[in-house]
């Protein structure tokens, strides 16, 4: 039987302002903020407010708005950062190696042989992850 949403978890507290992120982009439905541990510059968590643990128990209203989103983020941190290229992560269950349960997806920037960093590795120093983030609203045009 799949577990149960809990709303205490991390993202949940994101998404009702109770923590603190460094968001890059809002609407109705969706949140993107900087991963606190990116694999890469610029790696960026796009997350639906409607509460699931994941793609197991989302309701499928939920991955058109969401996927929408993962896109324009997707473009803009290529743009951002001049990447090479874009890699889309996510996470269902600890098997897979989810950490944080409620739907999310990583975009990550790629760039030619530049290896991703370990994952919920290190974590990025707040000014860096400020600077990125400005670079992505701008690259989104806020
Ligand atoms: P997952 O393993 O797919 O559940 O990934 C959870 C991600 O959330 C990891 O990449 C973490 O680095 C990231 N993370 C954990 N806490 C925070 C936080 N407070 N703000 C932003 N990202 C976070």
């Amino acid at each position: 039987m799949a577990e149960a949403y809990d709303p205490g978890n991390i993202f949940a507290k994101i998404l009702r302002g109770e923590i603190p992120s460094h968001r890059i982009y809002e609407d109705d439905a969706v949140v993107a903020f900087m991963d606190v541990m990116p694999q890469g510059v610029g790696h960026t968590l796009v997350v639906p407010k409607a509460p699931s643990r994941n793609i197991l128990d989302a309701d499928p209203a939920t991955f058109g708005p969401l996927f929408a989103v993962v896109q324009k983020v997707a473009v803009a941190v290529k743009k951002a950062f001049n990447a090479d290229g874009v890699t889309l992560m996510q996470f269902n269950e600890p098997a897979s190696g989810q950490t944080v349960y409620h739907l999310h997806v990583h975009v990550i920037p790629r760039f030619d042989g530049v290896p991703l960093k370990p994952h919920s590795g290190q974590m990025e120093k707040p000014e860096v992850l400020a600077e990125n983030a400005g670079k992505i609203r701008a690259a989104l045009g806020n």
